[in-house]
């Protein structure tokens, strides 16, 4: 069977087994969205972001690119912004990168890994710039994928930091106390999530939440 024909064919038993536990489902779905958060991710297939956070359609809005950033001039993702926050009201903007992302990867290793791909290298200036900033600390880890993840951390961080000073996001918490800010990121050599920073509607940097609630898991 061809790898698209599967994909057709999985469509029709997903949507039987959505039905068969919520019948409903795709009613409700039809009537609107109100999701609650914004989901900024990267592209990368191995991150799909409901299925790692087992949310349901209608849950998270989502936008995805390489590398998982956040451009004011980018019409693509200042639009998405503009809605989710506008529009649909979300009470929440998580912005997640992952450990051996190949678009930090490729910025940090610098050198002609991204002359063939002048776009991609344009859409990542903004880390380039972060890695060249941050060499002497960087230079501090032995290995490339030790550098590698590292920069996943700092450039989440960087993105909630740049949300966090758009009119956009400060227009909305002085309106409405919302949205707050989430910086995660996710391990493939694990499938977990791991809290790197948070932002609450004040603008205040608030405490990753994260150990507490995997302690109260631990029971
Ligand atoms: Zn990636």
């Amino acid at each position: 069977m061809q790898f698209f024909d599967r994909l057709l064919l999985e469509n029709r038993a997903w949507a039987d087994d959505m039905k068969a536990s919520d019948p409903e489902i795709f009613q409700r779905l039809h009537q609107g969205q109100s999701p609650a958060a914004l989901w900024i991710g990267c592209c990368d297939s191995r991150v799909p972001a409901e299925q790692i956070c087992n949310a349901k359609p209608g849950e998270l809005f989502i936008h995805r690119n390489i590398a998982n950033l956040v451009h004011e001039d980018d019409a693509n993702v200042s639009s998405v912004l503009e809605y989710a926050i506008n529009a649909l009201k979300v009470d929440h903007i998580i912005v997640c990168g992952h450990r051996g992302c190949g678009g930090i990867q490729a910025a940090v290793s610098g050198g002609d890994a991204l002359q063939a791909l002048p776009y991609v290298d344009r859409h990542l200036g903004q880390v380039k710039r972060l890695v060249a900033e941050r060499r002497p600390e960087l230079e501090t880890f032995a290995a490339l994928s030790e550098q590698v993840d590292h920069v996943v951390e700092l450039n989440v961080s960087a993105q909630v930091e740049r949300l966090s000073g758009m009119r956009l996001v400060t227009d909305s918490w002085r309106e409405r106390r919302a949205p707050s800010l989430h910086g995660w990121v996710y391990d493939l050599a694990s499938g977990l999530l791991e809290e790197v920073c948070r932002r609450d509607p004040d603008g205040a940097e608030a405490e990753p939440a994260q150990q507490s609630w995997l302690r109260a898991a631990a029971g």
